[in-house]
């Protein structure tokens, strides 16, 4: 079942799995990618005994993680104008507009995220966002900036839990998801997973991935990419029972007169955030590593820092733009500090 609707790049992160699991025997790994849902492509892998009535009960978890992703799509997306957030961005400047708990419940996480990022991470970024159109090399001009910009700030976004609704304080406010729906789908394809008794699965989509377990013994490797040279690893990272998110500045972008016009947007300015190359998150929860993967690019590696190192279940791995690879405190290695490739 492979299809492509949108020409999106390849995963943000190169997820390297290097430890070959030693698995015992009637046992495998039963995996399937799927292309063109949230205009990314999809990856789930799970570890499955290796009869017939497992392998059937495999696929069948792995249609239901598809299917959530797929519902996801169609209540979260801004390039489908029936979605739910589509109905939003039409009506919410005018009125109050009635919405799902579900809708309802992930604006709401959005809006924590606005605060803990000190205003990096902005759903509302979308009201100058949607003059950029990435593949086609077409971005606001100055003025078209200038005129819309009042129009970001999260405080624009007004919840109502009395009504299960959402409003706009101003006209000119638009919404995008598309910096925490991808996060937000891999944890229900998780639950779905965790409900149904796995203990070593991958779920990914785009940037943004969760596992749970390990790898029979050995953890997951997660390889950071060189933002330059996509297949040369400049870090790599074990993990287990976790969820982390890469954002890069090589994702989406196009460049004109040695500028780079790329997919993540500085709220305070309209124009593309370029304080790091690259951030990988690591958190319990892919919502959660989404939400601030964003935030470095906006507000620059120490700030990002600050704000991470407060964050007990967080960590962080940086690239600025000089090439150097910064930490969390957490995750801090002795020496190597440059973008150098590191041996295999
Ligand atoms: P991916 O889409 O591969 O998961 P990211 O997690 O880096 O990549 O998310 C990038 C997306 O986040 C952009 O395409 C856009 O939809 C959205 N976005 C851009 N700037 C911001 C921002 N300042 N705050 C919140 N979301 C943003
Ligand atoms: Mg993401």
């Amino acid at each position: 079942m492979r299809t492509r609707t949108r020409g999106w790049h390849p995963p943000v992160l190169v997820l390297l799995l290097l430890a070959l699991a030693t698995a015992p025997a009637r046992a495998a790994w039963l995996s399937r990618a799927v292309d063109g849902i949230m205009g990314t492509r999809i990856f789930v892998e799970l570890w499955a005994e290796d009869d017939e009535a497992s392998r059937q009960r495999g696929e069948q978890s792995i249609d239901a993680v598809m299917d959530e992703m797929r519902h996801i799509d169609e209540t979260m997306s801004v390039y489908k104008p029936t979605s739910e957030v589509s109905r939003v961005n039409d009506l919410a400047a005018k009125q109050a507009v009635k919405i799902s708990p579900e809708l309802f419940g992930l604006l709401t996480t959005a809006l924590e995220y606005s605060r803990i990022t000190e205003g990096a991470f902005d759903i509302t970024y979308a009201s100058v966002g949607y003059m950029y159109d990435f593949r086609e090399r077409k971005r606001p001009t100055e003025e078209q900036i200038k005129s819309a910009l009042p129009a970001i700030n999260y405080r624009h976004v007004l919840l109502d839990a009395a009504t299960s609704s959402v409003r706009f304080s101003q006209p000119g406010v638009r919404i995008d998801l598309g910096g925490i729906a991808k996060g937000y789908s891999v944890d229900r394809g998780i639950d779905i997973l965790i409900a149904r008794g796995y203990k070593h699965a991958l779920v990914n989509a785009g940037g943004d991935s969760r596992v749970i377990g390990d790898r029979f013994g050995k953890p997951w490797i997660i390889g950071i990419r060189h933002p330059d040279h996509p297949d040369q690893v400049i870090t790599r990272v074990p993990l287990t029972d976790s969820a982390f998110s890469t954002s890069g500045d090589y994702e989406r972008y196009f460049d004109e007169d040695g500028v780079r016009y790329h997919h993540i947007i500085d709220p305070r300015t309209g124009h593309s955030a370029s304080k790091v190359r690259s951030a990988t998150v690591i958190a319990p929860t892919a919502t959660r590593t989404d939400g601030l993967s964003k935030t470095a690019f906006v507000l620059g590696p120490d700030e990002a820092l600050r704000i991470y190192n407060s964050l007990p279940d967080v960590d962080a791995i940086l690239v600025a733009p000089d090439g150097r690879v910064l930490y969390t405190r957490g995750l801090e290695p002795a020496g190597s500090t440059d973008a150098a490739p590191q041996g295999h």
